[in-house]
C-alpha cells in the first residue's frame, strides 16, 4: 500500500439526463464511495423528453415526467452512496435537439454554473463524456464541452471522460444479438463510430465488486420500463442473465485528457492525484 492510499478525494460526476449515470459510471462511483471518497452527481436536464418517442405512453413527456425522473436519480444516487445530487434544470434537448434545450445553451453560461458546484465541492475529479457524446445525443456532446470548460474555470485537477471501449461494446452486442431484444439504438453497426477507440482509453475500471449496487442504480430508473429509448435500454440490460450482465457491465472506461494512454489502462481513477 502506498503511504497516501488512504487519502480521500472529491468527485463530481456530470451527466446529461437521469439514468446516464447508471450505465456509464455507476460502478466507478459506487467503488469511490465505498473507498470513502465524496461523490456528487450533477445532472444538466431532468430528462423530461425521455419518452417523447413513444406515442401513447403512460408517461407523457413534460414537467411531471421530469420530476419523476429526478426522484429516480435521487434513488439511484442513494444506492451508489453519493453525498449530493444537483439538478441544473436545463430543458432536455431531445435526440435531434428538437427542443432547443441544454445542447443550445452557450457553453460558458452552463460551464459557469457547473464551475460553482465544482468550487463548492472543492472537486479533485470531474467526470464528463467523450467527445462523441457516446452514441451522439446532442445533450451528451454538450456535457463534454461544458464539463471541460467548467473544469478550466474551477481549476479542477482531473477530468475523466466516461466512455465505452468500442471494440468490447461491438463484441458484447454481437454476443447478445440472438436475443433480438437489444434496443435498436444499440445495433452493433450503429456503434462502430460511437464512444471511443481502445487506443485512446486511459482507465479501465474493474467494477465487478460493485455490480449489485450498479444494478440497484439501473433499477431505480426502471419504473419507465415501457417508455422511450433510455429506459427501454435499462429494462433490456436488467433482463440479462447474471454472467452476461457481469461481462457487459463489469468494466467501466475513461479517458483522462493529458494522460498518455497506457497498456494496460490503469484501474485507479485517482492515479494522477496520488
Ligand atoms: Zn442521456
Amino acid at each position: 500500500m502506498s503511504p497516501d492510499a488512504s487519502r480521500t478525494f472529491r468527485v463530481v460526476s456530470f451527466h446529461a439526463h437521469p439514468d446516464d449515470e447508471a450505465l456509464l459510471t455507476a460502478g466507478t462511483l459506487a467503488r469511490a464511495t465505498a473507498e470513502g471518497h465524496r461523490v456528487t452527481i450533477v445532472v444538466a436536464t431532468n430528462g423530461e423528453a425521455g419518452l417523447a418517442d413513444t406515442p401513447g405512453s403512460a408517461h407523457s413527456p413534460g414537467a411531471g415526467l421530469g420530476a419523476t425522473r429526478l426522484a429516480e436519480l435521487r434513488a439511484s444516487a442513494a444506492a451508489l452512496g453519493c453525498a449530493r445530487v444537483v439538478a441544473l434544470g436545463y430543458p432536455d434537448s431531445g435526440m435531434r435537439n428538437e427542443n432547443r434545450g441544454f445542447a443550445s445553451v452557450p457553453v460558458d453560461e452552463a460551464a459557469a454554473r457547473l464551475a460553482e458546484v465544482l468550487a463548492e465541492e472543492r472537486a479533485d475529479v470531474l467526470t464528463v463524456y467523450d467527445r462523441n457524446g457516446g452514441y451522439g445525443h446532442p445533450d451528451h456532446v454538450q456535457v463534454h464541452r461544458v464539463g471541460h470548460r467548467a473544469a478550466e474555470l474551477a481549476g479542477t485537477a482531473v477530468v475523466l471522460e466516461a466512455t465505452v471501449d468500442r471494440t468490447a461494446l461491438v463484441r458484447a452486442l454481437s454476443a447478445i444479438r440472438w436475443t433480438r431484444l437489444a434496443p435498436a439504438a444499440f445495433a452493433p453497426e450503429r456503434m462502430r463510430s460511437a464512444y471511443s477507440d481502445r487506443a485512446e482509453i486511459t482507465h479501465r475500471v474493474d467494477v465487478r465488486g460493485q455490480l449489485s449496487r450498479k444494478r440497484a442504480s439501473m433499477r431505480a430508473h426502471a419504473t419507465q420500463a415501457t417508455g422511450g429509448t433510455g429506459s427501454r435500454t435499462l429494462a433490456f440490460f436488467l433482463r440479462l442473465p447474471g454472467p452476461l450482465y457481469r461481462r457487459v457491465f463489469g468494466t467501466e472506461w475513461f479517458i483522462e485528457r493529458g494522460r498518455p494512454p497506457a497498456t494496460p489502462a490503469v484501474d485507479d481513477i485517482f492515479a494522477s492525484l496520488r
